[in-house]
Order: structure tokens, then C-alpha cells, then sequence
């Protein structure tokens, strides 16, 4: 078995899926100072938590994201939801496990039986909804909720925002695992005022900023919308130019060329750039509507202080996709320094059988924003305790537990050993803890009713009454 092996006792260790991991204090300490501060600010400009499931039907993200993308035709991970696949299942593992014991051609034989019975039964009788996927992001969610709960009835637009794993079954590499978390939000509803596209950016560079991220940049860009005198026209001229100088390209781009031209100008690959660098730019074909909107969008980010770089090869694949893209990039990530995405959908509502509703929304990386911040010195940890409790001798013990509850309530982290330890070993496990200050409570300090604080830093001890303690430590 690949991701389990036998451990000294003879049982099986269990061992993490490929791609996926563990996230660990002290570093879930940072994940969670991130998440309280993508909170505040979002929150800061009216926004509100959306909490959608990670199970959703598989063709909410065939529809949304496209089935010929690599998210949604090869990533998904799905599977049949229908108790009839769920019972085959169970018979055939229960065949595997006797067939461990015995492993006779007979089992192997019922067993390959099964599991065609398995799965052509499950096969057979699939009704749309039994083929689940675990999400692959959640803008399709957020979507389907606002239709679902019908918030077009709420005053426009609603402001969403969402925290919370995603799962792609991409190659695992530093900065790209199968299951890795995103932080986003989607305004969804009302008009399409270049302002609501520049607070929305506004917000993400806030929320940056805030973090004290580094190396940032924003590149931003206008892929107009899906219309003859707009973004299709020019599709058209970028296919005939793509085909002037097809032989020059590789073959992934050379198949862009029928299937999505637009995703060519995404390419890396060096030889590609300068060909690339000459090919006609969207810019130059805009409608008069979306170039207006453009502008506006630039001049109002301008107003709100946003730095940014236009980029001309910064598109979207999708036809739903219009107007404005983003993206923002981070210093110390090397190829994957991409940690946010985002851009107008006004389509997607409609696509996903809502009303038309105009939509904006991003998605940030928080792996990669963890990453970058780590490698650029601000990915401290430190949760050490405030106050260690050494406590030696029964009365001091009542005392102890008493005043870690105090303690507790009063906003501070406590380590109150379970068992009476030597004020030697206590102090040591104090300083390994990294606490700031040891409380040093014997049945002398008890009877006299003052306390002894050690400051481990520079081991100096003061003596407190117990108010007097309280005091102290709030002071900051
Ligand atoms: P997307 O939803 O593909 O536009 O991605 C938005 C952001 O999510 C990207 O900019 C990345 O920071 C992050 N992201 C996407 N896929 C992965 C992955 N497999 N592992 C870690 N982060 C990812």
C-alpha cells in the first residue's frame, strides 16, 4: 500500500494522500492570525462570511469553470454519491479483506465481479445529482447560494466573503497541493460601476498591506466582453495572426490556437515571448463601452491610492469572463508567485440558471501568502505561554488552579502543570514552553499570601499580592 507502511508492531502506519498536509502549530498560529486579519478588513468594507459546503454537485464546476480546463476536466475529484455504489463498495472491500487471509483465484474472481456489478449498478441508475465533487474554489458556490436563497431580493449588491479549503487534483510541487486554501470574496448584484471593481481591489491590496507582504505587485488589464465589436472580433484577428506564425510556436500553444486562442498569450515558454510580443492586443479592439469602463476603473484605483501595472497578456479563458482581470503576485515564491486572481463574470449567474446579475470576485492563495510571508521574515510563530504555573505542595496546588482560572478569563495563556514538579524542572519546562513569565507558588508563598513572579527573559523575581499580580500583568 503506497501511502502506508508497517510500523515495528506489525500494524499499519497510516501516512498523509500524496499532495496533501498537515498544518501544524506553531505555524497554524500565523494561518490563524491571517485568517482574523482577512476578517477585519473585509468585514471593514461591509462584506460578510459565506460559509458553502465543500461537497457540491460536480457539473455546478463543469458548467463554471469549463470542461475543457484543467481544473474541471481533470482535477475534480468526484465519485458517485448513491447508497447502491456505496453498498458495492463495501462487498468488494470486504472480499479484499478475506482474500488477504486467503487469496484463492475464487476471490479474485467474485471479486472483479463485484466491483463490475459495483459500478455498473451505480453507473446505471446515476441521476445528475449523485455525481459529487469536492470543490475546486468557490465562486460557482457563492453563486449558486445567491440564486438558491434567492438574494437578489436583498439590497444590491451583496457582499460576499469565504475562507476554507479547495481541492484540485493538480502534480504537487512547493506552493501547489491538492488540497490548499483560499481566501476570497464576491460582490454579486446591483450595477457594474467601475468603483465597485476598484474597491474590490482596493480591499485585497488593504488586506495585503495589512499582513506586511512584500514584493507585491497588481497587474491589471480589460478582456472587454464576449461580442463581435468587442472581444470576439479580436479573437478572430488573433487566430489569423497565430496562424501566421504557427510553426514558430510549441505544440501546447499550437493547439491553443483552435481551442482557446486567448490562453496563448498566457505562455512562459522563453522562445515564445518575443512572437507573443508582436501579436495584436485586445486594448486596441475594445468597444467604446468597455474601454470607458477600463479608464474608469484605472482612474478610480488611482483615486484610491492602488499602485498598478497594466498588463495586456493577463486573460481569462471563459466566455462569462469581461472587463476587468487582476492579478497580484508576491516576492519568494519563485514560478508559483501568483496569490491572487481575480476579475468581472457578469455572465456566471445567468450561466448557473440565475437572473442576469452582474458579478466580481477574487481568490487568494493563502498557502502561497503564508509561504511569502515566511520567506520574507514575517512568518512569526511565537505562542509562547504568558504565565507557567509552578506550583509545588497541596495548598499551593488550590491556589495554582484557582489562579489560572483567573488568569484564563482575564485574556492570558496559562500552563498550569498537572503533576507537582521541582521549581528547577518547572522552570526549565517554563523556558522550553517559551513563556514570558514563571508564577512561582509553594506552600510558604500561599501561607503569606504573596506570590513570586519570575520574568524568564532576565530572571528577575517580583512579589505580588494577588490583585497586585493582576494588575501587573495587564499592564502592557
Ligand atoms: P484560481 O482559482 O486558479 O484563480 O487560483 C487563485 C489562487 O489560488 C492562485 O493565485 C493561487 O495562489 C492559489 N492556488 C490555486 N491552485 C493552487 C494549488 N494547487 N495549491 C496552492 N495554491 C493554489
Amino acid at each position: 500500500m503506497k501511502d502506508a507502511e508497517e510500523s515495528s508492531n506489525g500494524k499499519r502506519r497510516f501516512r498523509l494522500i500524496r499532495g496533501f498536509r498537515d498544518l501544524l502549530p506553531p505555524e497554524t498560529y500565523l494561518w490563524n492570525r491571517l485568517e482574523a486579519i482577512a476578517r477585519a478588513v473585509f468585514e471593514s468594507f461591509g462584506f460578510g462570511e459565506i460559509r458553502p459546503p465543500i461537497l457540491e454537485a460536480a457539473d455546478l464546476f463543469e458548467k463554471s469553470i469549463g470542461e475543457d480546463t484543467d481544473v474541471a476536466g481533470k482535477e475534480l475529484y468526484f465519485w458517485v454519491d448513491s447508497p447502491r455504489a456505496n453498498k458495492g463498495i463495501r462487498r468488494v472491500r470486504a472480499v479484499d479483506k478475506n482474500s488477504a487471509m486467503r487469496s484463492t483465484s475464487t476471490d479474485s474472481k467474485v471479486r472483479d465481479e463485484l466491483l463490475h456489478q459495483a459500478s455498473s449498478g451505480a453507473f446505471d441508475a446515476l441521476a445528475e445529482t449523485d455525481l459529487v465533487t469536492l470543490r475546486p474554489e468557490a465562486t460557482a458556490s457563492a453563486c449558486r447560494a445567491y440564486i438558491e436563497h434567492g438574494m437578489q431580493q436583498l439590497p444590491q449588491p451583496v457582499k460576499l466573503y469565504y475562507l476554507g479549503p479547495m481541492f484540485r487534483r493538480e502534480r504537487p510541487q512547493k506552493g501547489r497541493y491538492r488540497q490548499f486554501y483560499q481566501i476570497g470574496a464576491e460582490v454579486l448584484g446591483g450595477s457594474d460601476a467601475p468603483a465597485i471593481d476598484a474597491e474590490v481591489i482596493e480591499m485585497v491590496m488593504t488586506f495585503f498591506d495589512r499582513l506586511g507582504l512584500t514584493g507585491v505587485e497588481l497587474d491589471i488589464n480589460s478582456i472587454g466582453h464576449a461580442a463581435d465589436n468587442c472581444r470576439r472580433g479580436y479573437v478572430e484577428k488573433l487566430k489569423a495572426a497565430l496562424e501566421q506564425v504557427k510553426d514558430k510556436l510549441g505544440g501546447d500553444s499550437q493547439r491553443r490556437i483552435e481551442t482557446n486562442p486567448l490562453r496563448v498569450l498566457d505562455s512562459k515558454l522563453e522562445h515564445e515571448q518575443p512572437i507573443i510580443e508582436k501579436l495584436p492586443r485586445l486594448a486596441d479592439h475594445l468597444c467604446d463601452e468597455c474601454r470607458t469602463h477600463y479608464a474608469a476603473v484605472k482612474r478610480q484605483l488611482g483615486l484610491r491610492g492602488v499602485i498598478f501595472k497594466e498588463n495586456w497578456r493577463l486573460v481569462r479563458g471563459l466566455d462569462y469572463y469581461m472587463r476587468t482581470t487582476f492579478e497580484i503576485t508576491a516576492k519568494g515564491l519563485g514560478s508559483q508567485n501568483a496569490v491572487c486572481g481575480g476579475g468581472r463574470y457578469d455572465g456566471l449567474v445567468e450561466l448557473l440558471g440565475g437572473p442576469p446579475t452582474k458579478g466580481i470576485g477574487f481568490a487568494i492563495g493563502e498557502d502561497r501568502l503564508i509561504l511569502s510571508l515566511q520567506e520574507s521574515g514575517k512568518g512569526a510563530t511565537a505562542q509562547g505561554r504568558d504565565v507557567y504555573i509552578a506550583w509545588m505542595g497541596e495548598h499551593a496546588y488550590a491556589a495554582a488552579v484557582r489562579a489560572a482560572k483567573d488568569l484564563r478569563s482575564a485574556g492570558f495563556s496559562v500552563e498550569l502543570p498537572p503533576t507537582e514538579l521541582k521549581f528547577g524542572k518547572a522552570l526549565e519546562r517554563a523556558d522550553k514552553l517559551g513563556s514570558r513569565y514563571a508564577l512561582i507558588l509553594g506552600d510558604n508563598e500561599v501561607a503569606e499570601g504573596t506570590w513570586t513572579l519570575k520574568t524568564l527573559a532576565d530572571g528577575t523575581q517580583q512579589k505580588f499580592t494577588e490583585p497586585e499580580l493582576l494588575e501587573f500583568l495587564r499592564k502592557p
